[in-house]
């Protein structure tokens, strides 16, 4: 089998792997003409799908079983084969051709998730038509899996469609989820207004003026210095460095001055 056949069939069974829950190894339901014209071409069927699909479990029912019995003994090759796969049990106590048993074990829907493999042609449209089936057939010794068919299209697309409305109904159901939380949102709020102090930060607020001037006062030696200096640059109302040294040598003028009295 080429690369790129392989390739565009494992794309395919994806489809039906993440849209219709298909999963290895792959059930493949087969009828009675596609053991025989396999054989025919000495194609190695079982081999060839595995190739093409991954993993496989091949089913035949009683019926096409019992269609290759009713053949001529040139057909003994392939009841041995087919004897080899599982049986699948079928409704039917009388066999019916291979083809009509299995059209009725897919019925409307193949809930079993089969895949089918089968020549005849008739059987195929008709499959067609019911979404989700991996259809099997061999062309010129070549084994063949159907492109996805537009009822399997149809179905996959409003599978996403739903994927995608679920996802609305989950944003409504967040929005309902946000909608309940705000009041404690608010609360909490509210709990961090009355947290937060009052007013602005009592650091980063410039003292008034006549509390800078009564501290500067009460401060004394470098300490004061330091203070003045820095609140001189800031704020040039309050008195000069060069003045309150002024002040400073006068009081100590007046205080050499009473001791000098005192003596
Ligand atoms: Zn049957």
């Amino acid at each position: 089998m080429r690369v790129k056949r392989a390739k565009q069939y494992q794309k395919n069974m994806n489809v039906y792997v993440n849209n219709f829950k298909f999963r290895e190894p792959f059930q493949v339901l087969i009828n009675s003409d596609i053991i025989k014209t396999s054989l025919e071409a000495k194609l190695p069927l079982v081999e060839q799908l595995t190739k093409a699909v991954g993993p496989v479990k091949m089913l035949i029912s009683n019926c096409s079983l019992q269609d290759l019995r009713n053949e001529d003994g040139s057909m003994i090759g392939a009841v041995v084969l087919a004897r080899k796969f599982e049986r699948r049990r079928c409704s039917h106590t009388t066999p019916v051709p291979g083809i009509q048993c299995i059209e009725e074990i897919i019925g409307t829907e193949n809930i079993n998730n089969y895949c089918v493999a089968v020549q005849d042609q008739t059987l195929r449209s008709k499959l067609r038509k019911i979404h989700g089936i991996p259809l099997f057939h061999i062309n010129r010794s070549t084994l063949i899996l159907e492109p996805i068919s537009t009822s399997t299209k149809d179905k996959v697309k409003s599978i996403e469609q739903n994927k995608l409305s679920i996802s609305k109904d989950e944003i409504q159901r967040l929005n309902s989820v946000s909608m309940k939380n705000e009041p404690a949102e608010q609360k909490n709020l509210i709990f961090k207004k009355f947290k937060k102090p009052k007013g602005p930060n009592p650091l980063s607020v410039k003292k008034s003026k006549s509390a800078k001037q009564t501290s500067l006062y009460n401060q004394s030696g470098n300490d004061a210095k330091e203070s003045t200096t820095a609140n001189n640059h800031k704020n040039p109302t309050l008195p000069s460095v060069s003045t309150l040294d002024a002040e400073k040598k006068k009081r100590k003028r007046k205080r050499s001055h009473s001791k000098s009295n005192n003596l």
